[in-house]
């Protein structure tokens, strides 16, 4: 990920409640958003917000306040509205994984907007014709409106969790993948020992060595984890011997 959490705004539209401003911000704080753009607020930013804000207070200090989303939106190079629903427009929909893919191919300075709806109604057809794609996150068919400080939580989650993970973290010192050979030399070798040991009759192997496949294999094991777990086999057979 390229694009810094501070070029991209957290837009609401229109928004009629105090308290989802206050949880928006805090649920900002929690991913390390800080931009907050409120356009056209049909509330007041007082005691209400702060209290649900919970100590997101530097956030609500911050918001920025515009007549109409497009000059929200006017610095901004992707612009993503979010919907509870399909509409009957069609507009390029995203997943938000493809969000966050999208977000990841974009220059370190560059800035985006994620823009949520009024509680009752939405987005207008017309502020969503301004955005380049659509999200909507996946829920239950039958009851798929989110609170829209929770909608705001799990984008803003997703967007930071994908930040969050460096190339290379989980694998130290370029410790590359196990290939499958070495994988099969390990379970002949496991299997050996289990038979040396009478832990598995060669007759009778029943599902043991299935049981280690799946739960060797379901780690995704490197080659240097290979490499332990086989000199642990062959201390043990010098033991024996
Ligand atoms: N009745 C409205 C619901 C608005 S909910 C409607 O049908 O559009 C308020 C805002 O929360 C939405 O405009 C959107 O920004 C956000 N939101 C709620 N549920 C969402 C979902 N499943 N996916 C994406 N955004 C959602």
């Amino acid at each position: 990920m390229l694009m810094k959490l501070e070029n991209i705004k957290v837009i609401m539209v229109g928004t009629t409640h105090p308290g989802n401003i206050g949880a928006a911000a805090r649920a900002m704080n929690n991913m390390c958003f800080t931009q907050l753009v409120l356009v056209d607020p049909q509330c007041p930013i007082g005691e209400v917000a702060y209290a649900r804000a919970s100590g997101a207070n530097a956030i609500l200090d911050a918001h920025k306040i515009h007549d109409r989303l497009e000059t929200a939106i006017a610095d901004c190079q992707y612009v993503i509205a979010t919907s509870a629903r399909r509409r009957s427009l069609a507009w390029p929909e995203l997943e938000p994984r493809e969000m966050v893919e999208k977000l990841s191919t974009m220059e370190a300075g560059s800035r985006a907007a994620l823009v949520f709806g009024r509680e009752h109604s939405g987005l207008t057809n017309e502020e969503i014709q301004l955005c380049n794609g659509m999200v909507c996150i996946p829920t239950n068919p039958e009851f798929s409106s989110l609170n829209i400080a929770s909608a705001i939580q799990v984008l803003c989650y997703e967007i930071f969790r994908q930040q969050s993970v460096k190339p290379d973290s989980k694998i130290e010192d370029k410790d590359l993948p196990a290939s499958s050979a070495e994988v099969e030399g390990y379970f002949t070798h496991l299997k050996q020992l289990l038979e040396d040991y009478d832990l598995l009759d060669p007759e009778q192997p029943g599902t043991i060595m299935t049981r280690f496949r799946r739960l060797y294999l379901r780690s995704e094991l490197t080659h240097k984890e290979i490499n332990i777990l086989r000199g642990m086999l062959t201390a043990i057979e010098k033991q024996r011997r």
